[in-house]
């Protein structure tokens, strides 16, 4: 009977635990960049009330990822300085926790090009190495020449692109758009990485 109580309440990684309004993260915990706290390990949800903190006592190894590991994922949202990665791979594993991963837009002391336009979209497939963990948050780097745009579809028609120097060119219709890529820019190296997580 107790052990179907304790899978009855098992949390998952990436799941919701409580806002920050109602807690404060603790142990096995991470804040999600829509305000919520998530579960960072498979396990169950204990609150103290009194302090106001909410852990997760794990009952598997960890899972978030670490400070030099390198992730790879999709931009979810842009903001006007960083943008928010969710990521898909952890040092070449696949994870399904759904952790999102905050990085710097500004790369090189710019966030656009000399156009003004911008140099990242949402759906961009992103390589970066994780830098910190302040305030529970997973800070990465797209700076280095392995980082940035690993792979994009046309912005304009959703087709596939190829690399022409610094900029990624539509092969449909022909749109293009200058990004920060990773220097081995391509479908075939996404789908390679995506393949070998699995
Ligand atoms: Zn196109």
């Amino acid at each position: 009977m107790k052990k179907a109580e304790d899978e009855k309440s098992l949390i998952l990684p990436g799941e919701r635990v409580a806002s920050i309004e109602e807690f404060e993260g603790g142990k096995n915990t991470y804040l999600a960049p829509d305000g919520t706290i998530r579960s960072a390990a498979i396990g169950n949800k204990v609150l103290d009330l009194k302090r106001r903190i909410v852990k997760i006592d794990q009952k598997n190894s960890p899972m978030l990822p670490k400070v030099g590991d390198i992730v790879v994922g999709y931009i979810e949202m842009l903001f006007s300085s960083m943008i928010s990665v969710r990521i898909l791979i952890i040092n070449d594993k696949e994870s399904t926790a759904g952790f999102s991963a905050i990085a710097s837009a500004k790369v090189g002391g710019r966030d656009r090009d000399r156009r003004g336009r911008v140099v990242f979209r949402t759906g961009d497939i992103i390589r970066g190495r994780v830098i910190s963990l302040l305030n529970s948050t997973i800070h990465i780097t797209i700076a280095e020449k392995e980082f940035g745009v690993l792979y994009a579809l046309c912005f304009n028609c959703g087709g596939d692109t190829v690399r022409i120097n610094d900029t990624i060119k539509c092969i449909e219709c022909g749109a293009y758009e200058e990004r920060k890529l990773t220097n081995d820019y391509g479908k075939e190296t996404f789908r390679l990485i995506h393949k070998a997580s699995r």
